[in-house]
């Protein structure tokens, strides 16, 4: 089959839904092509943390901020290898993308939180669970223009088509065999990363030890495709060898799912023997390495009925505590003494690395790890512990762009008819992105892709 359209948009992630639905607001016929039978990409799969500086809500729960201060936590947090003009443009369009996404019928909590390794009380959460409003919320507007917006699900993207040094259009197949799609205007690569293709990671990896042995937390079809068509058409890459690990994997599936940690501020990490060993609020990096060092790299997460007063309270997967103790994955004591002794670690252990951390919570102080992102003491039973292990989160690096999404070649120099947006694209988050600056940063760039490839920039 043969399609034309004014904007050819490849991945139905958060970034390419986002840049979708802003190339039609800015006037163009859309298609979308996703290579899997659902939209969704990880985005779908996000624990749901938005970071957006935002006067309205954080003054309410007296949460200074500043776009200054999410700048350089962004860009320091990332050890100041991310581009700053793709961050200032990203931390400055953080919170009109969340008005925007409000305009569209998507809810946000009343509260901001702290996500793991998000450094700052910035995260907002959705009513509807993990990102699955984020990916309803632009179906929905889809499908309410479906006379300029056509989604094709199991259609994998292969090549971009070049005419007279332009992108011009994508080829690929479907269910019934090979698809083109002839692009007015211009093409959106927004594939997501690469962290669920083994091959990729290993053949960039240069920060971690291995990763052979580790899982990720990635839908299988986070395999970096966008790499491949950008690359044949002369694309720059920008930090392509830095990988996000979390500390937050399920122990079988390497999934985030089941965690029972709500946020930074309501549970400590303790190893096999019981101990604390890293400050629970640093950066995603910090803690997965010192969780390398610890005994068969695994750890509990452990928390009180603070975080689960009832045990149908939901996890931020949308599952409850209850479940999750019926399925093995979470465990509770009614003392602590009897949860030690469920999940196997020294009572005395626990009990210490506890009060010890309850010390810290009611003097203000900086407990001995360094802590400081602190909210409310743990010692109300029953008491909770869930496992986790390292597991691949993130890939940072990927396709270059300039603030208008816009993608460079090697010289530096903008290729005409092709745009990035999304986890594809490098130079925003460094090093190591902070939590909860995904969301946001798909959304803001996915916006910027559409309206520039709508109006040709
Ligand atoms: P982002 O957060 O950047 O939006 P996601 O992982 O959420 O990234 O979404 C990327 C989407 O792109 C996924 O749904 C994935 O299946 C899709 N995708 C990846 N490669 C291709 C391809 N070659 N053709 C079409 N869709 C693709």
């Amino acid at each position: 089959v043969e399609y034309t359209t004014d904007v050819v948009v490849i991945g139905g992630g958060g970034a390419g839904l986002a840049a979708a639905v802003s190339a039609h607001e800015n006037g163009a016929k859309v298609i979308l092509a996703e290579k899997m039978p659902r939209l969704g990409g990880n985005t779908i799969l996000a624990g749901s943390a938005f970071n957006a500086v935002d006067p309205g809500r954080q003054e309410k729960q007296g949460i200074e901020d500043s776009l200054d201060l999410h700048f350089t936590q962004t860009y320091e947090g990332g050890d100041k290898v991310g581009n700053t003009e793709l961050i200032r443009t990203f931390v400055e369009g953080a919170y009109p993308a969340i008005e925007w996404l409000e305009g569209l019928g998507l809810e946000f909590a009343d509260e901001v939180f702290t996500v793991a390794g998000g450094l700052w009380p910035r995260g907002h959460k959705t009513i509807k669970p993990l990102g699955t409003g984020y990916i309803s919320t632009y179906e929905h507007y889809i499908n309410e223009h479906q006379d300029d917006m056509k989604i094709l699900l199991d259609t994998e993207i292969i090549d971009l088509i070049v005419k007279d040094d332009r992108v011009v259009g994508v080829k690929g197949k479907g269910l019934n065999g090979e698809v083109i799609i002839n692009a007015n205007n211009g093409v959106i690569i927004a594939t997501g990363g690469f962290a669920a293709n083994p091959e990729l990671r290993d053949r960039y990896n240069e920060n971690w030890p291995t990763l052979t042995s580790y899982k990720s937390t990635n839908h299988p079809g986070a395999t970096g495709d966008g790499l491949v068509m950008a690359e044949a058409v002369g694309a720059n890459f920008v930090g392509l060898e830095h990988m996000q690990l979390l500390p937050l994997g399920d122990p079988v599936t390497g999934s985030l799912s089941g965690n029972v940690n709500k946020g930074v501020t309501s549970s400590i990490f303790v190893n096999k023997d019981g101990n604390r060993f890293v400050d629970e609020g640093a950066r995603r990096d910090v803690m997965t390495r010192a969780l390398m060092e610890q005994e068969d790299a695994s750890m509990w997460i452990i928390l009180d009925s603070k975080s689960y007063p009832t045990g149908d309270t939901l996890n931020n997967f949308g599952e409850t505590i209850d479940e999750l103790i019926d399925q093995g994955r979470a465990f509770k004591g009614d003392t602590l003494e009897e949860l030690a002794e469920k999940i196997g670690v020294d009572a005395d252990n626990l009990t210490k690395a506890l009060e010890e951390f309850n010390k810290a919570v009611e003097t203000g102080e900086p407990d001995a790890f360094g802590r400081t992102l602190v909210d409310k003491t743990i010692d109300t039973a029953p008491f909770y512990a869930g496992p986790r292990v390292p597991t691949v989160h993130h890939t940072m690096g990927g396709i270059e762009i300039n603030t208008s999404a816009q993608v460079l070649d090697v010289n530096g120099k903008v290729i005409p008819g092709l745009y990035a947006a999304g986890e594809v694209t490098g130079g925003i988050h460094g090093s190591n992105r902070l939590g909860g600056n995904a969301l946001a940063e798909i959304a803001v760039f996915g916006r910027i892709a559409g309206a520039s490839a709508a109006g040709k920039k």
